[in-house]
């Protein structure tokens, strides 16, 4: 099961398949990439001009166009303002990141999400009307930390900074145990979504189903829960 497929439950722009990614260093090329990939039509652009070439040879965006970002007349011209969700991938560019951001929801984008490099650039591009700031450097290491800690659990998708749904292996405590002998959501406050063995899944398990070491479970709950599982 890949969790991330989940995004639908908070991207407002699952309907709508095209997106600009301005600025094109590692984030936004892989932005740029995984979208194409997902058949989304991406146009992708940077100032520089190596980058757009590429973008174009090594075919990770339909469309890729140099072009300064910070002149409103010339995302006009390259269609950016007719894109669903825009992309501003400029981290370490404040003030590029910042009016680009602004150039695009004044030209009435609906979805601008927005590559943050610190803590006051995120609140400024919020106030200049970000409709969604990401910190990947910070997500990252979170994620990182979080798959040292519990190296068991395989695949997490939050739904908000709260909860999740993960993807988890059967901990050894657990093997040959019934979800109902469990009493995971008295104990740990979780409840079992589904189980597998990673190819095949049987959604809303049986509670009379026994768990098999090694084999996947999908749960959801609070992350503080998530955490207690022995695991
Ligand atoms: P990453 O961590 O994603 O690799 P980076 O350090 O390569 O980022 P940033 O400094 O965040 O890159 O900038 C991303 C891209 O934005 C760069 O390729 C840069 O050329 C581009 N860029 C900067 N200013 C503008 C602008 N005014 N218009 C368009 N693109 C720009």
């Amino acid at each position: 099961m890949r969790l991330r497929s989940l995004n639908f439950l908070t991207n407002p722009s699952r309907q709508n398949r095209q997106f600009a990614v301005i600025g094109l260093g590692r984030f936004g090329r892989a932005v740029c990439q995984t979208l194409h990939e997902m058949g989304c039509e991406v146009l992708g652009t940077d100032i520089d001009e190596k980058l757009v070439t590429q973008v174009l040879t090594q075919r990770i965006a339909s469309h890729a166009i140099q072009l300064d970002s910070t002149e409103p007349e010339s995302l006009k011209e390259a269609g950016i303002f007719e894109m669903d969700t825009v992309i501003v991938a400029i981290g370490n560019y404040l003030q590029e990141s910042i009016i680009t951001t602004l150039n695009v929801k004044e030209a009435g984008v609906e979805h601008v999400i927005a590559k943050a490099s610190s803590e006051i650039h995120g609140k400024v591009l919020q106030r200049v009307g970000a409709d969604r700031v990401v910190f990947p450097e910070r997500e990252a290491g979170c994620s990182l930390a979080r798959t040292l800690n519990q190296p068991a659990l395989l695949e997490r998708f939050e739904l908000d900074p709260e909860n999740s749904i993960v993807e988890i292996l059967v901990p050894e405590t657990f093997h040959d145990k019934t979800i109902a002998q469990l009493e995971l959501r008295r104990r740990y406050g979780i409840s079992i979504l589904a189980i597998g063995d990673g190819d095949k899944f049987v959604t809303n398990p049986n509670p009379q189903e026994r768990l098999k070491k090694g084999s996947i479970m999908v749960v959801i709950g609070s992350n503080r829960n998530i955490q207690r599982l022995p695991i």
